[in-house]
């Protein structure tokens, strides 16, 4: 059994055979986790916490441990790859094995949204 999804083995891989020790020193920094997010649920009258797991970035997804997310669609705390390691797979963006769905701009949080980028909101 993998210890992540496939996507995620996928890129470490990719990443694991060609960074130099710099750009390793920065994967570590930003290593995948299996985190947990509570969040309520409430529907037909019910009301209930319930937990959500995903791979998250021990730097970038921290969660406060009493963080209860107002609902699924609110867990916000970025999925890994995390952007500091996406923007570490742009120097290979010319490699044949390079998927787009790397690029920052695709960065998704847990709820599997795409992470709110602030600089696009400040275009007027
Ligand atoms: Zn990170």
């Amino acid at each position: 059994m993998p210890r992540y999804e496939r996507f995620v083995e996928e890129l470490l891989g990719f990443l694991l055979a060609r960074l130099d020790e710099p750009g390793f020193a920065r994967l570590v920094a930003h290593e995948p986790k299996r985190m947990m997010a509570a969040y309520f649920e409430g529907a037909g009258g019910r009301a209930e916490t319930r937990t959500a797991s995903f791979t998250g970035c021990i730097k970038c997804s921290q969660i406060p441990p009493t963080t209860l997310f107002r609902s699924h669609g609110h867990i916000d705390a970025p999925a890994w790859p995390c952007m500091p390691v996406r923007e570490l797979t742009l120097s290979f963006a010319e490699d044949p094995d390079y998927r787009d769905e790397w690029r920052p701009k695709f960065t998704l949080v847990a709820s599997g949204q795409l992470l709110h980028q602030p600089d696009q909101d400040q275009l007027s």
